[in-house]
């Protein structure tokens, strides 16, 4: 959906018009003009043929259904993916991707192995909550959140992705809370100056995935760019800023990163107020390998008897390659 052809269009209708478009679009959740019955018939056509409202996509349900994968396919016969995770609290998120490929290259990262086809446009970011949207309308479900953390890396395509949260934000279009809505960076570190000065409560994220520079630049390219130092002196400003929390990702790699000592290294280097730590399981996509439940339980009580804030994430969709780093849209 093209949303500033959308907008053009109506340019020249009463405000009422606008609204009453915006409501059936992102309220409503219709998937075709033709079901606006508050707009004249002539305008319902004109908007059928010069902004249709269909998505080209796939669905993929895993077997307990609390999982579903969209693969969508734009104009240019790109395809993208996005996750929907149905939590048991009645919470229903939506991880979206900003790009197709990423240009970032982390080694154990099937999107990254990709490299970047291309950004993703304004409205093909918000196509993907649509597409949930509407399918969750079905049983009178609703988006709760959403989260940055498919395929890309969202602030190399910073003004689409904070344009489409605006939108998901704003109480004209989707009506999502700030708090709500999170973002995954891999530390790029002008996005998360840019991303301090944004008037609002988004929640920010960054993956660590190493206690020291020598490991984080081997499973991440780009911390020779932008290595651990610079990553958290970026993130201490935007605290101080902000006065919000941020989430530290660290992926849980057998034998790589996952040992007591690295624990105790990263809580080192993480012991400080407003700072809490997530950690990944690895989902296997190539050659590298997801630590043992009981050497995360370890690795996380470490964490914990620094001091420091720390979770596990609960891991959706393994058996549709919906999880962490499985998106590569094939
Ligand atoms: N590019 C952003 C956001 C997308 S990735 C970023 O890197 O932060 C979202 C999270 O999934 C990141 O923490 C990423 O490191 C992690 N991830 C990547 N590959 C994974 C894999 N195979 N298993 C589990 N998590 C993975
Ligand atoms: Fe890109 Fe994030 Fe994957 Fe790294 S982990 S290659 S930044 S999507």
């Amino acid at each position: 959906m093209d949303i500033d052809r959308l907008e053009k269009i109506l340019k020249d209708e009463k405000p009422y018009r606008l609204r009453q478009v915006r409501r059936a679009v992102f309220h409503d959740f219709i998937d075709d003009w033709s079901q606006a019955t508050t707009l004249a018939a002539d305008l319902r056509k004109k908007l059928n043929s010069q902004c249709p409202l269909g998505v080209k996509n796939k669905l993929f349900i895993s077997a307990d259904k609390k999982t579903i994968k969209a693969l969508l396919e734009f104009a240019d016969a790109q395809k993208a993916e996005a996750v929907l995770m149905r939590h048991r609290d009645g919470r229903n998120t939506v991880c979206v991707s900003s790009q197709i490929g990423c240009p970032v290259g982390c080694v154990f990262c099937a999107t990254g192995q990709m490299g970047l086809r291309r950004n993703l446009a304004l409205g093909e970011i918000i196509e993907q909550v649509l597409v949930f949207s509407r399918f969750l309308k079905k049983d009178s479900g609703r988006i709760t959140n959403v989260v940055f953390m498919g395929m890309g890396e969202p602030f190399l395509n910073y003004d689409n992705v904070v344009a489409a949260l605006r939108l998901l934000n704003s109480p004209d279009y989707f009506g999502l809370g700030s708090r709500k809505l999170s973002i995954s960076t891999a530390g790029i570190v002008p996005g998360i100056e840019k991303f301090g000065r944004e008037d609002w409560q988004v929640n920010l994220a960054v993956s660590l995935h190493a206690p020291d520079n020598a490991l984080r630049t081997k499973l991440m390219p780009i911390n020779k760019v932008y290595p651990i130092e610079k990553v958290l002196a970026a993130v201490d400003d935007y605290i101080a800023k902000k006065n919000r929390r941020v989430m530290f990702e660290y992926l849980m790699i057998k034998g790589v990163n996952d040992s007591e000592e690295q624990a105790r290294q990263l809580a080192k280097i993480l012991n400080k107020p407003l700072y809490m730590v997530n950690l990944i399981r690895y989902n296997q996509t190539g050659s590298y390998y997801p630590s043992e439940s009981d050497t995360i339980s370890k690795f996380m009580q470490a964490l914990l008897d620094a001091g420091l804030t720390a979770t596990q994430r609960y891991s959706f969709g393994h058996d549709i390659k919906a999880a962490c780093g499985q998106l590569a849209a094939q």
